[in-house]
């Protein structure tokens, strides 16, 4: 942007057709470019202009309010309002004056004046809550910002009225696209040459060249240009919605809740200010002799606006919040604009926003949408954010959520009870794009690393489940024979151990069978391997049905089995071996086509003798019993 000082500019001037002071008040820009000067031989000059006269006045009284008796005179306007003040203000009502209809089609001049006065009252307004400049200087700045546009139309009558028809209702952007092309040059760039000619501050000019577009301007966000920048940008989107048609208002306005909630100026302020802005607007149109029009309350308009944030289309906003690791956010606040300017940054980055106005809402919507993060306010009503931060760590499934709370300035007390609630970070109000983005980025790691964490606690867990089962089988496995399924010797002995230890403490009885087959080796010689086998699993079958549910039956080895008798005397183990082989002898083995019987012999012991002194020592004697049936014939049972 460079037209200030360019041979085209000073064409411009020297043609006479730029906008520019006449009479009385180019005589007092003349005069405060002088040092010599009093307020005295000042205010004699500015008196010739009864109409600027009445204005300045009026613009003493606005700027001094209610607080003392009312300003009567110049002189008294010009010690408050100061002698550039008084300039800046006599340049920007002489050009009103001198320019309220003019020869372009299609410019409207009132129309103009009525906007470029919304924004010198909101600027204004805006302003005076930061303290970043003073007042009245933005006054005129607002007054003046656009004052390109009119240049345009004044110099390029013609011409700019085709433009104008082009652009019809589109954005300034595409206006400034058409000008671009038809002149070399746009509205912004002649502002802001135009005020640098009328000797206008610096920072001023910036502002002229840079409100309708500031993401573009080099400042640094929330800093003292910044501001001031973006309060004249608001400035104008409310100039804006207040002349818009009633549909077109409607859509602006989320927007302009979303820049002011990002300046600082949350939805009950803003309609504060509004409405404010419109009361004195109607107040200076009259005294500056505009057309005024009727507008709907401000609350009305914020309150029925719409809360989506995909109608907000700010690539720049959210370019400092930045993706990382996609979250689940919650966010809890009971101003629309704040919700709505969060959940823009926040969708536009990439998250899954959810919101809620209070923190009773709040809580139920952790329990149906399961955050993983969550950025609430800290007053609000029903309940506020601390009480919620420690309603919801109560909850031990929601200890994990990331909380940011949201403070209107820092307070180290006020922080200290927030960590204590259980709060892991805070945000500051108004809330900083960057400074947002750099917080998030700490809690999103936080998030991915418990999640993570969690991951492997909930592997670990498969893989001890995992574990314990094969480790059970492979135990069963060591502990049974395959061919028939029992209990194995290892198992056997073991339990036997057991066995007699418990009886030897509960001083009850334990008895012991040894059973081995009658000739099985000439039963595997006669039908072959495979038949011994069948005959094997048919006979352990009989075994465990003729078995008492205390009874251990198991496979030593070969065709010898050990069947454990707890709780059994000599004399009912004698009897139960009995039965056992009787029923072993009724059994018709099958297999294939073959059918045969077998024969066992069992030898019987008990823990009833004293000798006896320890679990082998039975089993030995069983042992001992068991070769002395077979000695006597086999097929029989022996215990003693
Ligand atoms: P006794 O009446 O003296 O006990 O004579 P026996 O033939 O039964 O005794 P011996 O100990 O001489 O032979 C046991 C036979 O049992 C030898 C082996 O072939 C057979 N045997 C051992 N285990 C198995 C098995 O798992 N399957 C089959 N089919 N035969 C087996
Ligand atoms: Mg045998
Ligand atoms: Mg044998």
């Amino acid at each position: 942007m460079g037209l200030t000082g360019d041979s085209k500019f000073e064409e411009f001037k020297a043609s006479g057709h730029l906008p520019s002071p006449k009479g009385v008040v180019l005589q007092v820009v003349r005069l405060t470019q002088r040092d010599d000067v009093s307020n005295h031989q000042f205010a004699q000059v500015i008196k010739a202009d009864p109409a600027l006269t009445g204005r300045l006045i009026k613009a003493a009284n606005a700027l001094v309010g209610h607080q003392t008796r009312p300003i009567v005179s110049v002189m008294d306007s010009l010690i408050v309002l100061g002698m550039n003040a008084v300039r800046q203000l006599a340049l920007g009502f002489s050009l009103v004056a001198d320019n309220r209809a003019g020869i372009c089609k299609g410019f409207d001049y009132e129309g103009f004046w009525s906007h470029s006065l919304l924004m010198a009252i909101a600027a204004q307004h805006l302003i005076r809550h930061k303290g970043v400049a003073a007042p009245e200087e933005i006054f005129i700045l607002g007054l003046l910002s656009q004052v390109g546009r009119l240049a345009l139309a004044t110099i390029y009558p013609l011409e700019y009225a085709v433009i104008l028809e082009k652009a019809g209702h589109r954005s300034s952007a595409e206006l400034v696209e058409l000008e671009r092309a038809a002149f070399d040059f746009d509205h912004n760039e002649l502002s802001q040459a135009m005020l640098a000619d009328w000797g206008m501050p610096r920072p001023f000019q910036q502002i002229a060249g840079y409100h309708e577009n500031p993401e573009q301007a080099d400042v640094e966000e929330g800093g003292r240009d910044w501001k001031l920048l973006n309060a004249m940008h608001i400035a104008g989107n409310f100039a804006d919605i207040c002349l818009a048609s009633e549909p077109v208002r409607r859509k602006l306005v989320p927007r302009l809740m979303l820049l002011a909630a990002r300046w600082g100026v949350e939805s009950d302020m803003l309609i504060e200010l509004g409405d404010n802005v419109i009361r004195e607007w109607k107040d200076w149109g009259r005294l500056l002799e505009l057309r005024m029009i009727e507008l709907p309350a401000f609350a009305e308009l914020l309150k029925t606006a719409p809360l989506a944030s995909d109608m907000v289309e700010m690539p720049a906003l959210v370019s400092g919040v930045g993706q990382f690791y996609r979250l689940r956010i919650l966010l809890v606040d009971d101003d629309r604009s704040v919700l709505l300017l969060l959940k823009t940054m926040l969708t536009s980055a990439g998250h899954t926003v959810f919101t809620a106005r209070n923190g009773n809402e709040a809580l139920r919507m952790v329990a149906e949408c399961s955050p993983q993060l969550i950025i609430s306010d800290w007053i609000m009503p029903e309940m506020d954010g601390i009480a919620f931060c420690k309603a919801l760590r109560l909850n031990p499934a929601w200890r994990n959520i990331y909380v940011f709370i949201v403070t209107a300035q820092e307070s180290t007390e006020r922080l200290v009870e927030a960590f204590e609630a259980g709060v892991d970070d805070y945000l500051v109000k108004p809330i900083n794009s960057k400074v947002l983005g750099a917080r998030l980025r700490a809690g999103q790691r936080v998030v991915q690393l418990q999640e993570e964490l969690e991951q492997d606690r909930e592997q670990l867990r498969k893989f001890a489940a995992e574990l314990a089962t094969s480790n059970s089988r492979l135990q069963q496995l060591a502990l049974t024979d395959p061919l028939t399924g029992l209990p194995n010797r290892r198992y056997a002995t073991d339990r036997l151990e057991q066995e007699w230890a418990l009886s030897q403490r509960v001083h009850r009885p334990l008895s012991c069978m040894m059973i081995d087959i009658d000739y099985f080796k000439s039963i595997n010689d006669t039908y072959g391997h495979k038949v011994g086998d069948d005959a094997l699993k048919q006979m352990v079958q009989v075994l465990r049905t003729s078995a008492r549910k205390q009874d251990v039956v198991s496979r030593l080895g070969g065709e010898e089995f050990m069947v454990i008798c707890p709780d059994t005397t000599l004399d009912q183990a004698r009897q139960h071996a009995e039965r056992l082989r009787l029923n072993v002898a009724a059994l018709k083995v099958q297999s294939g086509r073959h059918v045969f019987h077998l024969t066992v012999s069992i030898g019987v012991a008990s823990n009833n003798s004293p000798e006896l002194l320890s679990a082998d020592m039975l089993l030995q004697l069983s042992d001992r019993h068991l070769y002395a049936a077979k000695s006597a014939g086999r097929n029989r049972i022996a215990f003693e």
